[in-house]
């Protein structure tokens, strides 16, 4: 089978090094890949949200499946292109993905099907939203509808700041993806992502995870794309995410089925927990990064089985095959993240580490320069390690940290101390 993954963070590489261990995997090639990705795969430039573009590739390259990564690619189109020209596709139409780039959608999809989210009102004019604001008082949270990098959204603790929220959202801080907003009661509780592959019809659950998305220790400074996340998540017990199945997923599956758009690909879905209970955040309709680090670290090759019954609608029939393990990932990002960073230093060190089932370093932000590995994102390197417990994960993930030689790049040491 001759495999094309779209993408080029840490999340894509986790993929790559899960997917190319199958027997099944021929060729593989991502694009536009990193310089880690390069070590185990081909790397193709292609522009990856140009859905024609993609599926020329495909055709020149005799590609059998195309796993689509990031949220950009399906928000564009790519996966309905590549399925149109009969190429087997993991990841949801444009439609489907709504429930990602859309989070008025998301919040309609919810009333329709009963599921326990937080309670919101839409509004797409400045003055109604601060009406409703000064009436509720806060906290509330003030969201742009669209897709926003995680930026879009802003936690009104005072109405002042919820108001100044609605200046900055209706003021164009984030361009078309703020034409509406959304303004959501604000929920206690403890956050953990769910990770569950669809094919429209059958849900297999494959994994909990929880990310630290503030930059500093205890949680500490601004938000980050994530510094570190671990699989399972003990937040997220059983009891709870079977609830979660029945309440929210499984009503949200059927709800996208029912509107003649099935979701097809991996539904997470981010859920804020309190007294047994799971209420819905938000979906995203790709794998997180950097929890796909962990969750492909526990999979292993059979994460390829999985994602092509996933496409090939066949999913009520297969299982996943679980180790009582546990997977830690430290992100590794250059000194200045989130805000500017330096560019361009020289990463040493990392072909002395292990590189087995049980360590990874997984690249999100390299380039390969005259034999050597620059930094050349803000998140860099994602330090992966499995391990019986989650106190063995996370001392393998932080002894390889300890063995990268990058005084330019600056790391978390606290991943995994919600569940330690
Ligand atoms: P990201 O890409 O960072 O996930 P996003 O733009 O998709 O962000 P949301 O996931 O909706 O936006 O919100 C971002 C974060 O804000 C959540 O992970 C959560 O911590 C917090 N948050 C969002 N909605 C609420 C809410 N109603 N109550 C409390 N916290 C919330």
């Amino acid at each position: 089978m001759n495999i094309l993954i779209l993408g080029s963070g840490g999340r894509e590489h986790a993929l790559a090094w899960a997917v190319g261990q199958n027997p099944k995997c021929d060729r593989l090639i991502v694009a536009p890949g990193n310089a880690g990705i390069a070590q185990l795969a081909e790397c193709a430039s292609i522009d990856i949200l140009n859905g024609a573009a993609v599926v020329n590739f495909c055709e020149e390259n005799a590609i059998d499946f195309v796993i689509v990564g990031p949220e950009a690619p399906l928000a564009a189109g790519v996966a309905d292109a590549t399925r149109a020209a009969g190429i087997l596709t993991f990841g949801p139409s444009a439609e489907a993905a709504r429930l990602e780039a859309s989070k008025a959608f998301t919040k309609e999809i919810c009333d329709a099907c009963n599921a326990p989210t937080a309670g919101y009102a839409r509004f797409s004019e400045a003055e109604a939203a601060k009406d409703y604001i000064r009436r509720t008082g806060a906290p509330l949270v003030v969201k742009a509808d669209g897709l926003a990098a995680g930026k879009g959204v802003i936690m009104g603790m005072t109405v002042a700041e919820a108001l100044a929220g609605i200046d900055e959202i209706f003021g164009g801080a984030f361009g078309d993806a703020g034409a509406e907003v959304v303004i959501e009661e604000f929920m206690q509780g403890e956050e953990a992502s769910f990770f569950i592959l669809t094919d429209g019809i059958t849900a297999l659950p494959i994994g909990t995870a929880q990310d630290h998305k503030r930059v500093g220790d205890g949680d500490t400074g601004p938000n980050t794309g994530g510094m570190g996340a671990y699989s399972p998540a003990p937040v997220l017990s059983e009891t709870i995410a079977q609830r979660a199945m029945d309440e929210i997923v499984l009503p949200t599956i059927r709800e996208m089925a029912r509107r003649g758009t099935p979701y097809q690909g991996v539904l997470y879905a981010g859920l804020m927990i309190e007294n047994g209970q799971g209420r819905l955040v938000e979906y995203n309709c790709r794998f997180g990064d950097p929890e796909c680090q962990v969750l492909m670290m526990r999979l292993g090759a059979q994460a390829l089985d999985l994602l092509q019954a996933c496409a090939e609608g066949r999913l009520a029939d297969i299982q996943v095959n679980w180790a009582a393990d546990h997977a830690l990932t430290v992100v590794m990002a250059a000194q200045g993240y989130p805000g500017a960073y330096v560019k361009g230093t020289e990463i040493k060190g990392l072909t002395d580490l292990p590189e087995d089932s049980a360590n990874m370093v997984f690249h999100a932000g390299t380039s390969a320069r005259d034999g050597a590995i620059v930094a050349t994102g803000g998140r860099v390197l994602n330090v992966t390690a499995r391990g019986a417990t989650l106190a063995e994960a996370q001392a393998r993930a932080y002894a390889m940290v300890d063995a990268i030689d990058w005084p330019e790049g600056f790391c978390r040491r606290d991943i995994g101390w919600r569940a330690l």
